[in-house]
């Protein structure tokens, strides 16, 4: 036995001596650490968007055992909320947390990987990048900027927003300065609004000061959190500007490429883990939220009324077709959303509604819907 032992330790010397040979110009992999920095374009610590990549960051140092360390730093810290993008972009960061339609001016498709007015649900979203093609979209528009992205969580259905007066026609939209993002923005133009895109931290000094007359942000956990309520009277439903917001996580494609192969799948386990996560803390908490906004703040909710959201679908569908240009990539994007979009709402009329439905204890048919984006 000691004889055996003897030839095991000889074989493990010869084995870690031509080891340290090998290794005297390039540490072996399993060694290499790497210390990245994540930018959002949340508040720090901002309940759900800005503790999800903390929470990532915190669980990939423990899958890594220490060598995928990860400092997460909120809109501000080293650049302003919407300079994400460009600073994960030219690598002065290595990822960034945020969401695709903040650079519609950069990339006006890139909306389509957020949300569209009247488009995709949370869950629909979800299979449509992981399992209907959209991801690999996505990461073929990114590409020319070194970006990698991934879905990064989804706030799942927001509120309309926070109203100063009560939406009783689209005339009472028509003059208004309103904070709202992405396409629901330009539908709102199309009405006859202002709109001004402002990250979160901008937006109540904004409200109270009387730089806008009306803002959406989240749902109600945000929502509570910046204390909307105290700045507006109203609070409007459905979001249908935002009804399954993905938001993202990108990586500096250089940055990624330098990981090991088992950092890479730590890394993109880790993306998937918070992803699933976040949408999770979303449908447990927004509930939760509205209940103490309508019992101790005394909020007055309110549904947008049914003529209202039809005028605003037409203006959705219009605003839509408007940020599909001609290039290839752009029209692959549209034409996938499309089908999936068409595929996924026949099924899910027999399956999702007619089971809240009937769950409400309401008529349980499916409503026939225009199976198109297209006008
Ligand atoms: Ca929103």
């Amino acid at each position: 036995m000691m004889f055996r032992l003897c030839i095991a330790l000889s074989l493990l010397w010869l084995v870690s001596c031509s080891g340290e040979h090998a290794s005297q110009d390039v540490a072996a992999p399993e060694t290499q650490r790497f210390k990245w920095r994540l930018v959002t374009t949340w508040p720090k610590n901002l309940p759900g968007l800005g503790t999800a990549p903390v929470v990532m960051a915190d669980k990939l140092k423990k899958m890594s055992n220490g060598r995928l360390d990860i400092k997460v730093y909120g809109a501000g810290e080293i650049v302003p909320a919407l300079e994400v993008f460009d600073a994960v972009s030219q690598g002065t960061v290595q990822m960034g947390h945020g969401a695709a339609y903040y650079w519609k001016g950069k990339v006006p498709i890139a909306q389509f990987f957020t949300t569209l007015p009247f488009g995709l649900t949370a869950q629909e979203m979800n299979a449509w990048l992981l399992h209907g093609g959209g991801l690999e979209l996505w990461r073929e528009l990114y590409a020319p900027f070194d970006l990698r992205p991934y879905p990064g969580g989804n706030t799942g259905v927001q509120m309309a927003g926070w109203f100063n007066k009560e939406i009783n026609s689209l005339d009472d939209i028509r003059g208004m300065k309103m904070r709202i993002p992405g396409l629901g923005g330009e539908v709102f133009e199309r009405a006859g609004a202002t709109v001004v895109t402002l990250p979160g931290g901008e937006i109540f000094t904004s409200m109270q000061t009387g730089v806008i007359d009306a803002t959406e942000w989240i749902g109600p956990y945000n929502d509570l959190a910046f204390g909307l309520h105290q700045v507006a009277k109203y609070y409007y439903y459905p979001g249908w500007q935002e009804p399954g917001s993905n938001l993202e996580i990108i990586v500096n494609s250089r940055a990624y490429d330098e990981l090991p192969d088992d950092l890479k799948a730590i890394l993109d386990a880790a993306i998937f883990v918070a992803n699933a996560d976040l949408l999770a803390e979303y449908t447990a908490r927004n509930n939760v939220a509205l209940r103490e906004l309508i019992d101790e703040h005394q909020v007055e909710v309110r549904r947008l009324p049914d003529d209202v959201l039809a005028e605003l679908k037409q203006r959705s569908l219009e605003a839509v077709a408007g940020i599909v240009d001609e290039k290839p990539i752009s029209q692959r994007i549209f034409a996938s959303y499309q089908t999936f979009y068409d595929q996924v709402i026949e099924y899910h009329e027999i399956s999702e509604r007619a089971y809240i439905n009937a769950r409400a204890g309401a008529p349980t048919g499916a409503v026939r819907q225009p199976k198109t984006l297209k006008q």
